[in-house]
């Protein structure tokens, strides 16, 4: 079979593509020249699956989509702290070349306007790092991300540093509060090489489905950055990623991204998927006209609003019976599945607290075979309730064979060496010796 994604994806770029409105950025001379016509937009699944549609393979300068990685650098190298001491994370509401800074302390507002990205730039790698030094940390960074070799476009950079005025006038002002150390010139011109750097949509769309998959990039396997700083900067990017347009974008596509003035619009929705667009044409706020639109398109299509929340909660638990077993034992078997987080986990809990027949039961079976994943929180209240259940008197088993119970908290020994080792144990493959009571 053809798998239909990319029709699908070929259907909207020719929806969104119908007219051209708005302006190339005029104030970068390179970027003016930009063909307009051109229009691309790519998904990554988080195991790395790449599709298409549109001038895939154009490439453009990544301008301020650069801004979340390298602030995911700067966090990485220095920790969330030391960052957030010299910039903040609120929303500015205002343009992404204003000359603001927060009153009193002089942070910049948040890394995704140039004062608080400049300031980003600044602290990536040791102190001491040359801009030759601190330019390569971002480019093999911004690299590992794309999971290639990325590389700069030298007139592209030239253009934006020969007319990197307001940049400058930024750079002095953030120097002049202490923000940033040395001289502001080179951190403009390491600014600058960084936004010059090279990208095609299928490189937007696998940065942004690292970011969706946690900090690991999903064709090299590589851990990029924790989880943490994964954290932070979708935080970062959901609430101030859009210009002076976040609210508006918040409410109708999403999803965390950040666009940029070559035309580039990147989306990263936790544990799902990577998006990448690009169409030069600028709306008011700076970004791409048809890049948003075929946000939008894919959000209101796909169901990608990341507010729609997934809902495994109620289907916790797959099956809960009570069984006698061949010594004649009387055994309850709660068998869950899916994703277990805490409101996943609560819904087990609550239903161990309530059992009427607690003092008919001999033994309880907690079944993980469906499980697939159990976070850390999880992990606590179920082996909390485990160790409850033993307390009241209860035999307790727990069928793991995957050890889905065992990949986070090392401390507690493997759940199959010592606490299904009992009587119940032979017979649990498929409980086909028990009757139903
Ligand atoms: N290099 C551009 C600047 O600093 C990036 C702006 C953007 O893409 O929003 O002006």
């Amino acid at each position: 079979m053809k798998s239909p994604i990319p029709d699908y994806l070929l259907e909207v770029v020719e929806a969104c593509g119908t007219d051209n409105p708005g302006a190339t950025a005029d104030y970068i001379p390179e970027l003016a020249q930009a063909d307009p016509d051109r229009i691309a937009v790519c998904l990554s699944t988080i195991d790395g699956v790449v599709y298409t549609a549109g001038d895939a393979d154009a490439e453009f300068s990544i301008q301020s989509i650069s801004k979340p990685f390298v602030y995911a650098l700067a966090l990485a190298d220095h920790g969330i702290d030391a960052v957030l001491a010299r910039v903040g994370v609120e929303p500015s509401g205002e343009a992404f070349n204003e000359l603001s800074l927060e009153s009193g302390s002089g942070r910049p507002l948040n890394p995704m306007i140039n004062a608080g990205a400049l300031t980003a730039h600044a602290l990536v790698g040791p102190a001491t790092a040359t801009t030759e030094e601190r330019f390569e940390r971002v480019l093999r960074g911004l690299s590992a991300f794309a999971g290639r070799d990325l590389a700069v476009d030298e007139s592209v950079f030239d253009s934006e540093l020969s007319t990197a005025y307001r940049n400058s006038a930024i750079a002095n002002m953030l120097r002049s509060y202490s923000v940033i150390d040395g001289d502001p010139a080179e951190v403009v011109r390491g600014y600058t090489r960084q936004c010059a750097i090279t990208v095609t949509v299928r490189d937007l769309a696998v940065m942004a489905a690292t970011l969706a998959n946690g900090g690991v990039q999903p064709l090299t396997g590589q851990r990029v950055v924790s989880r943490t700083v994964v954290r932070q900067v979708l935080s970062v990017m959901m609430t101030c990623g859009m210009y002076d347009a976040a609210g508006d974008w918040m409410s109708t596509v999403g999803i965390p991204a950040k666009s940029g003035v070559s035309g580039g619009v990147l989306g990263a929705l936790p544990g799902q998927v990577g998006i990448g667009a690009f169409s030069p044409r600028l709306d008011a706020h700076g970004s791409s006209v048809r890049g948003v639109r075929m946000c939008r398109r894919l959000s209101d299509d796909m169901g990608l609003h990341i507010m729609d929340g997934p809902e495994p909660a109620r289907s916790a638990i797959r099956r809960d019976r009570r069984l006698r077993g061949p010594g004649g034992h009387t055994v309850r078997v709660c068998s869950l599945q899916g994703t277990m987080q805490f409101s996943g986990a609560e819904l087990v809990l609550r239903a161990l607290a309530s059992a009427e027949d607690a003092e008919r039961l001999d033994g309880v079976v907690l079944d993980l075979r469906r499980v697939h994943s159990v976070d850390d929180v999880a992990e606590r209240m179920l082996r909390e309730a485990l160790r409850r259940l033993r307390l009241d008197g209860l035999r307790v088993t727990v069928v793991d064979p995957e050890c889905v119970l065992d990949t986070h908290a090392h401390t507690h020994r493997p759940a199959r060496d010592g606490e299904i080792a009992d009587e119940f144990a032979p017979d649990l493959a498929s409980f086909d010796n028990f009757e139903r009571v």
